[in-house]
């Protein structure tokens, strides 16, 4: 796995291979990808096997097992059947220990601190290569069915996952051969399948509502301009489908002979998520079943599910109410609701949300299991360079600004703002008669442009000629939300303007952005005694410029010694740029400024006091 080139022209990628969209979830795992005749994004797989479970049966041999056939064994081989890996992932026994009880298999204590292992048959495995296991066995179902390779991808994580958990996550898909082009969180993968976000003019406010199989979770997010903001999170990491369903089995208990109780809580499994989908499907479940020799018939109907599982629904509403309270919002200001995961399917879900958002209609259009994975697909197709419509949810990598005299970084847009962004600064000559301007445009951290990446140039001709300091240059950053950078440069007084488009991420690889931030912090205080001294010189460069022009154009109003002092002053302060350090230079400066002052006053003239400030741009 290389990195990604860009065609910086285009901003297409140069790379052969599919990009999907996968949800890793903790009960269901699916992907997807955009279908390019349709442009709309679509599920992989064959008709019954859309949803592969999160199970990994590990063989006799040590083979793993993923899918279907593994979930068959979670019953029979409970030791050697992981399901709920998700939740062990980039997470130490210590994270996780308060829960060890619930898994069937054997979670390694030994290291407090570390990442958790797994151990089955003697063999050991970590959440990682198991969530790998997952991923490979998506990639390989999707390379049969399109006959192409699939190498990268965007993989959803929870809105609450923490960075060692999206580490993990990369990991993952890197060890199952795939490039992980961005980590999304589920809530905003979600919305982007309902196409919120899709608009840039539009700004709304998301309650997403996801119910899965061992988890809920519940997010309110804010887009404005095409970036989605987290406003608060909430959720409960063991309450999903998996309680529904236990809370059948124990209703059936109840009814049975006591010698068969325990025998039940291990078998019916399965057999209590049939009996929940039946039901939710407005239809009464009944069974008869063999179990230690007696027969045992088993009901449910939808009445008795909803009020069995009640305490649990209204849990998820207390969260819900708690999110709420945490982004300092009223149900009012909720514009849409989606609905996500599998269980939301049970029919009260829906009701009991739109009774609490009784002013909007809840999003339940498309497939909850599903709606998750699409998201992810249309955003790997925004990646792909696909869709010009659209933005990239993201926020840069890497500080973005202009070359400026002396070879410093001038920074425009700073690393980690959220994009897409604008932000302009106005520049002026240095030379008088200047009529053109190059604006150098660089990426990096580090205070000389040098050390940074050089993305693109942009010639600004037709600059009027005028005294240097006069002319206004405004130059504008323009960051879109789909990760191109425009570069806009414009003379206010005559009006010329000129503008190039710059494609900055991809063409890094993250390994790269991760040098160059370390190189930044390990060089900061060099850089930032280089750049004081290379901004006395270029001070002093540009006041030994000025104050000869000012005689040029003025000696009649000074004295013979007055001009003869100017020139010694000058000299002095030219002889100390060859090796003076800072202090010595901003001495000379200084000398030569205090000397001339009462000239400039003397004259008031306007283009030498503006040419005695401000940030000056190389002439070309
Ligand atoms: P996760 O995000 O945890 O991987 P999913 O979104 O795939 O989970 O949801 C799985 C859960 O959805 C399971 O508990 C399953 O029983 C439940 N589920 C799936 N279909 C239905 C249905 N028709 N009615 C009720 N629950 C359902
Ligand atoms: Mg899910």
């Amino acid at each position: 796995m290389g990195k990604i080139n860009i065609n910086i022209k285009s901003g297409t990628l140069e790379k052969e291979g599919l990009i999907v969209g996968i949800d890793l979830g903790t009960t269901n795992s699916i992907i997807a990808m955009v279908n390019p005749e349709t442009g709309k994004p679509e599920v992989l797989g064959k008709a019954d096997e859309l949803l592969v479970p999160s199970v990994v049966h590990i063989t006799g041999d040590g083979v793993p097992l993923v899918g279907n056939l593994a979930r068959q064994a979670l019953i029979s081989h409970p030791q050697s059947t992981i399901f709920s890996v998700k939740r062990l992932l980039g997470r130490s026994y210590k994270d996780v220990e308060a829960h060890a009880p619930y898994y069937t298999y054997r979670i390694l204590d030994e290291e407090d601190e570390k990442l958790v292992r797994i151990e089955v048959n003697g063999k050991y495995f970590t959440p990682i290569e198991l969530s790998a296991e997952i991923l490979a066995e998506l990639k390989r179902r999707a390379e049969s069915l399109t006959g192409k390779t699939v190498n990268r991808a965007v993989i959803t994580v929870p809105a609450y996952f923490n960075d060692s958990q999206r580490q993990a996550t990369r990991d993952a898909g890197k060890i199952a051969g795939l490039e992980v082009l961005r980590i999304v969180n589920e809530p905003t993968a979600a919305s982007l399948a309902y196409g919120l976000g899709l608009n840039p003019s539009e700004a709304k406010t998301i309650m997403v509502y996801d119910l899965g199989g061992g988890t809920f979770d519940v997010s309110i997010l804010r887009i404005e301009e095409g970036v989605f903001e987290v406003l608060s999170t909430q959720g409960d990491t063991y309450l999903g489908g998996d309680d529904f369903d236990r809370e059948i089995i124990r209703y059936w208990q109840h009814n049975a002979p006591e010698n068969l109780k325990s025998e039940m809580a291990k078998t019916l499994r399965l057999l209590a998520e049939d009996a929940k989908k039946t039901v939710c499907n407005k239809q009464d479940f009944q069974k008869k079943i063999l179990l230690g020799g007696s027969e045992l018939i088993l009901n449910l109907d939808y009445a008795t599910f909803e009020d069995l599982t009640k305490h649990h629904m209204e849990k998820t509403l207390h969260c819900l109410q708690q999110a709420m309270v945490d982004a300092n919002l009223a149900p009012k200001d909720i514009d849409e609701v989606v609905l996500v995961g599998g269980s939301t399917r049970m029919p009260f879900v829906k009701q009991r949300l739109s009774d609490l958002f009784g002013h909007i209609k809840v999003n339940d259009t498309l497939n909850p299991d599903e709606v998750v994975a699409l998201g992810a697909a249309v955003e790997a197709d925004v990646i792909a360079g696909n869709r010009s419509d659209v933005l990239l949810l993201d926020v840069t990598p890497l500080s973005l600004g202009i070359e400026t005299v002396g070879g410093l970084m001038d920074v425009l847009i700073t690393r980690n703002t959220k994009i897409p962004c604008k932000f302009i600064k106005s520049y002026t000559t240095s030379v008088d008669g200047q009529v053109k301007m190059s604006i150098s445009v660089y990426q990096g951290e580090r205070e000389l442009v040098s050390e940074n990446r050089k993305l693109g140039e942009l010639l600004l001709s037709g600059i009027p000629a005028m005294p240097a300091g006069l002319p206004k240059v405004e130059v504008a950053f323009i960051l879109n939300a789909d990760g191109i950078l425009t570069v806009e440069a414009k003379e206010i007084r005559s009006g010329v303007s000129q503008h190039i488009d710059i494609k900055p991420r991809y063409g890094l690889s993250d390994e790269d952005v991760e040098r160059m931030l370390l190189d930044s912090i390990s060089h900061a205080k060099e850089d930032v005694s280089i750049r004081m001294r290379l901004e006395a010189r270029t001070e002093a460069e540009q006041m030994i410029y000025t104050v000869q022009r000012f005689l040029e154009k003025n000696a009649g109003l000074l004295s013979e010694a007055e001009i003869l002092n100017t020139h010694k002053f000058c000299d002095d302060l030219q002889g100390r740029l060859a090796d003076g350090d800072k202090d010595t230079i901003l001495q000379g400066i200084e000398a030569l400024n205090e000397y001339t002052r009462p000239f400039a006053e003397r004259l008031m003239n306007q283009a030498v006091s503006s040419a005695l400030s401000g940030t000056h741009i190389d002439k070309v």
